[in-house]
C-alpha cells in the first residue's frame, strides 16, 4: 500500500493552481468528472431525504431550496413557516406527515427531491418514497448519531436497494461527534460508511468542511440571520495530518471496491476525479455510503452536499432497466430508462382535496403526455390523462409532458390508487406494488350527528385512499365503524382530518390494541345456506379447508372444486362471503390473517341460488371455523429504544418487564443506558408519562411495529372475554 498522503504530498493538489479555486471546478451536472457529456435523463436526481424524526430532515431539504434558489427565504420547521410541511397538520406539529415533492436545479442537474417523514406511524410514507426514488440522502443528528428511526428508514432503504449519502447535520451543536457517528453508522446499520469529508471544529466552533476527494476546505463567514459566505481555502494545517489520513481510509476504501481505481492506485497514479468516478461506480452499486458533514441550519455543508448528489447518486439511467411482469402472467419484461420507450410508470401516492385526486407519478420508461390514453395496467382499466404537473411542495405548475424519469401529478384519475403501475396500452406491463405494514392500533368511530353517517364514510374512504395504512371496516354484529393505523399520533392525525378537511365531528373510543387472529393447524367446515321455506328459497352450500398459511397476507382463497359443484358465477361469491367475514373478524370484530381458504365442495339448487346464498354460505364457513378451529391470538409487538439516567435503570427494566418486554441489550452511551428489546403494544399505551414519572423527565422512549405474535393463553383469555363483554354492551 503507498505511504498515507503527508500535508506536504496533498492528495490532489497538483491539479490546479490555488488560484483556481473557485466555488467549484467540477462540469456539474452536464458532465461527469471525466468531461462526458451527460443525456438530459442523466443529469435528473430522484432522491429522497430520509432520518429519524429531528434530525434535521426539513430543515436541510429547505436549505437545498433555498441554495438552489427554488425558494427566496427559507422557512422554520419550528415556527411553522416552512416549505416543505405546507399541510396545517405539518404545521401545528412542526413535523412532516406527507411526502412533499419539490424540485431544484443544481449546476445543470434536475434535483427531484421527496421530504420524508420520521416518525414511525408515518413509515408508508417513507416507504412508497423509496419505491420510486434512485438515490438518498441519509440525514443524522451528529449530538445523538444513529437513532432507531433512523436503523428504520436505512433497512427500508435496504430493501428497495437505494444507493445513499449519509449527512451528518447539526455540528453547530454542542456535543457533535463525527467520528462517533460514522463509527454509528457501521456498527448499526451495517453499512461501509467512509467520510468523502471532515469537518473545521465542531459545536460552537464548526467552520466548515474539508473536502477530501478535491483536497480543499470550505469556511464559513459571517452568518447569524444573514447566510454565511462560503470561501474556499486550503485544507488548514492543524488539520493536515487527521486529513491526510482520512483521505487514504477513503482511497483504500473504494480500492478495496473497485478494481479499476485499485490498479492505478496501486500504481500510485490516481487522481481525484479518478477517486471521484470510482466512488461514484462503488455508490452506484451499493458498496460505499460517502458520509458528509455539516449544519444545515446555518447553511454550512449544503452546497458540497449538493456537489455530492450530483457527482455520486445515481440518475434514473445508472438504475438500469426496471423489471416487471407482463399483467397475469408470471413472464418478466422490462422497460429501458429512456424516452423511446414504451411508457411505463408507477403511482405512489394520491392525495384527495377539494380539487379532486391527484395522483402522484414516477415515470420509468417513455413520456407520460396530457390527453393520452394510458392503461392503467394493475386494474385493467384505461385512463385518459387529464392535467399534469410537476410539484412544488404546495404549488402545482402545470407541465405537457412528462418523461422517463419524471416525477409529476396527474388528477383525475379514478381508477389510480397507490402502487398501480400506468403503461402503453399496447404494451403493458405490471411493476411490484408498494409494501404496505399492517395497522397495530384501532379505534371506534361513530358520527356526533346521525345525519354525517354517509359522510363519514365517504370521508375514510377518502382517507384511506390516500393512505393504505389506514384500514376501515364495519363491524358486522355491532355496527361499529373501526379505523386501525400505524400508531396513535397517526388516528390523531386522521380525527383532525375528518373534522378540518371533511367537516365531520366524531366521538372516538379511546386507542386499543389491533389484536389478528390466526388458526394453528387446519381445519374442514361446511357452510350451510339453506331456506327454502315458501316462495323464492336460498341455497347455497360450501365445504371448505382452512389452514395456517404464513405467506397469506392476510388470506388467501383457492377454488379447487371440480364437476362445477358450485357453478362458475357463484366462487367469487362464496370468496367474497369469507373474505368479508375474516377481514371483519366473525363474531367477535377479531380480522383473520394468515389464512388460507380452500374451496374443495359444495352444493347449488338450480333455482334457488344466487350471489347472495353464496356470500352467506361462505360467512357462515367462517363461523364454523371460529367454533371448531384451534385459534390463536397475535397481538403487535414493537421494538423500543428506553434511553434512562443510568440510576433509573433497575426501575425502568423492571417496569418494562412487567409489561411482558424482551429486553435485548443494555448499553452505556455516555452517562446514560439505553435499553432495547421487543413489548407487546397492549402495556405501552401511555408509556411516555409513565417513564416521565419513573425518571423524572428525564428518560426518553421510541416504538416502531415489529410484527405480530401469539398471545400468551391467560392473557389471550383475557382479552377474549373482555372484547366480548364490550360487544354484548354495545
Ligand atoms: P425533521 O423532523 O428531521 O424534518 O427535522 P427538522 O428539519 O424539523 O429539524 C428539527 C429541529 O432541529 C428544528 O428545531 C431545527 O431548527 C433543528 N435543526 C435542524 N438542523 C439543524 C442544525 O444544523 N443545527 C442545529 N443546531 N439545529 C438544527
Amino acid at each position: 500500500m503507498p505511504a498515507p498522503p503527508s500535508p506536504e504530498r496533498r492528495p490532489g493538489s497538483g491539479q490546479r493552481a490555488s488560484d483556481e479555486r473557485g466555488p467549484r471546478p467540477r462540469p456539474g451536472g452536464r458532465a461527469d468528472r471525466a468531461g462526458r457529456a451527460r443525456s438530459p435523463i442523466e443529469t435528473i436526481r430522484n432522491l429522497g431525504v430520509v432520518a429519524h424524526i429531528d434530525a434535521g430532515k426539513t430543515t436541510t431539504t429547505e436549505r437545498i431550496l433555498h441554495v438552489t434558489g427554488r425558494i427566496r427565504a427559507p422557512g422554520e420547521t419550528h415556527d411553522g413557516r416552512s416549505t416543505m410541511d405546507f399541510d396545517v397538520d405539518e404545521r401545528q406539529r412542526g413535523i412532516t406527515i406527507h411526502s412533499a415533492a419539490t424540485y431544484a436545479h443544481w449546476k445543470g442537474a434536475q434535483l427531484n427531491i421527496v421530504d420524508t417523514p420520521g416518525h414511525v406511524d408515518f413509515t408508508i410514507e417513507v416507504e412508497r418514497s423509496l419505491r420510486v426514488l434512485d438515490g438518498g440522502v441519509g440525514v443524522f443528528c451528529a449530538v445523538a448519531g444513529v437513532e432507531p428511526q433512523s436503523e428504520t428508514v436505512w433497512r427500508q432503504a435496504d430493501r428497495y436497494r437505494v444507493p445513499r449519502l449519509a449527512f451528518v447535520n447539526k455540528m453547530d451543536r454542542a456535543g457533535a461527534d463525527f467520528a462517533a457517528a460514522v463509527d454509528a453508522m457501521r456498527r448499526r446499520l451495517g453499512c461501509n460508511a467512509v467520510p468523502i469529508q471532515l469537518p473545521v471544529g465542531a459545536g460552537a466552533t464548526f467552520a466548515g468542511v474539508v473536502d477530501l476527494v478535491d483536497w480543499r476546505a470550505v469556511l464559513y463567514e459571517g452568518g447569524g440571520a444573514a447566510r454565511p459566505t462560503a470561501r474556499w481555502t486550503d485544507v488548514p494545517a492543524a488539520l493536515a495530518t487527521q486529513a491526510a489520513a482520512a483521505r487514504q481510509a477513503l482511497e483504500e476504501a473504494v480500492a478495496a471496491e473497485d478494481e479499476a481505481f485499485c490498479a492505478r492506485y496501486l500504481e500510485g497514479g490516481a487522481s481525484a476525479d479518478d477517486l471521484a468516478l470510482a466512488l461514484r461506480r462503488c455508490v452506484v452499486a451499493r458498496r460505499i455510503t460517502p458520509v458528509l458533514c455539516g449544519a444545515a441550519l446555518r447553511d454550512k455543508g449544503v452546497e458540497p452536499l449538493l456537489d455530492a448528489v450530483v457527482d455520486y447518486l445515481p440518475s434514473p439511467a445508472d438504475v438500469g432497466p426496471c423489471m416487471g411482469l407482463e399483467p397475469g402472467t408470471s413472464r418478466a419484461c422490462q422497460r429501458e430508462p429512456n424516452v423511446d420507450a414504451p411508457l411505463s410508470a408507477l403511482a405512489f401516492k394520491s392525495v384527495v382535496d377539494r380539487q379532486g385526486t391527484l395522483t402522484f407519478v414516477r415515470v420509468y420508461s417513455g413520456r407520460l403526455a396530457q390527453g393520452d390514453t394510458i392503461l392503467n395496467a394493475s386494474k385493467g382499466q384505461r385512463e385518459r390523462v387529464g392535467r399534469l404537473y410537476r410539484l412544488h411542495a404546495g404549488q402545482r405548475e402545470p407541465i405537457q409532458e412528462a418523461g422517463a424519469g419524471a416525477i409529476c401529478a396527474l388528477v383525475g384519475a379514478r381508477s389510480i390508487v397507490t402502487g398501480d403501475t400506468l403503461c402503453d396500452p399496447a404494451r403493458p406491463i405490471t411493476y411490484s406494488s408498494i409494501a404496505f405494514a399492517r395497522p397495530v392500533v384501532s379505534l371506534a368511530v361513530s358520527p356526533v350527528r346521525q345525519v354525517d353517517r354517509d359522510a363519514l364514510g365517504e370521508a375514510l374512504a377518502a382517507l384511506a385512499l390516500q393512505d393504505p395504512t389506514l384500514r376501515r371496516r364495519t363491524d358486522p354484529e355491532t355496527g361499529e365503524i373501526v379505523v386501525s393505523g400505524m400508531g396513535e399520533l397517526h388516528l390523531e392525525v386522521l380525527l383532525g382530518r375528518l373534522r378540518r378537511d371533511h367537516g365531520v365531528e366524531v366521538v372516538a373510543s379511546p386507542p386499543r390494541v389491533a389484536y389478528r387472529r390466526t388458526l394453528v393447524g387446519r381445519v374442514a367446515v361446511e357452510g350451510r345456506h339453506v331456506k327454502q321455506s315458501g316462495g323464492h328459497g336460498q341455497f347455497g352450500v360450501v365445504r371448505v379447508v382452512f389452514e395456517h398459511d404464513p405467506d397469506a397476507d392476510p388470506w388467501t382463497f383457492v377454488d379447487a372444486t371440480t364437476d362445477g359443484v358450485v357453478p362458475r358465477q357463484f366462487v367469487a361469491s362464496v370468496e367474497a362471503g369469507i373474505g368479508r367475514a375474516l377481514d371483519s373478524g366473525g363474531t367477535l370484530g377479531v380480522p383473520f390473517v394468515q389464512v388460507r381458504a380452500t374451496l374443495h365442495d359444495g352444493e347449488a339448487h338450480r333455482k334457488d341460488s344466487s350471489d347472495l346464498a353464496f356470500q352467506e354460505a361462505g360467512a357462515l364457513a367462517v363461523r364454523a371455523l371460529e367454533e371448531q378451529g384451534q385459534l390463536a391470538l397475535l397481538e403487535p409487538r414493537m421494538r423500543f429504544e428506553v434511553q434512562v439516567p443510568e440510576a433509573c435503570t433497575g426501575a425502568v427494566v423492571g417496569h418494562l418487564t412487567s409489561r411482558r418486554a424482551e429486553v435485548e441489550s443494555l448499553d452505556q452511551v455516555g452517562e446514560r443506558k439505553v435499553i432495547r428489546g421487543l413489548v407487546p403494544l397492549a402495556g405501552m399505551f401511555r408509556y411516555t408519562s409513565e417513564l416521565r414519572s419513573l425518571t423524572s423527565g428525564r428518560g426518553s422512549c421510541t416504538l416502531e411495529p415489529h410484527d405480530h405474535a401469539p398471545v400468551p393463553a391467560a392473557e389471550a383469555a383475557r382479552v377474549l372475554a373482555e372484547t366480548r363483554e364490550r360487544r354484548r354492551r354495545r
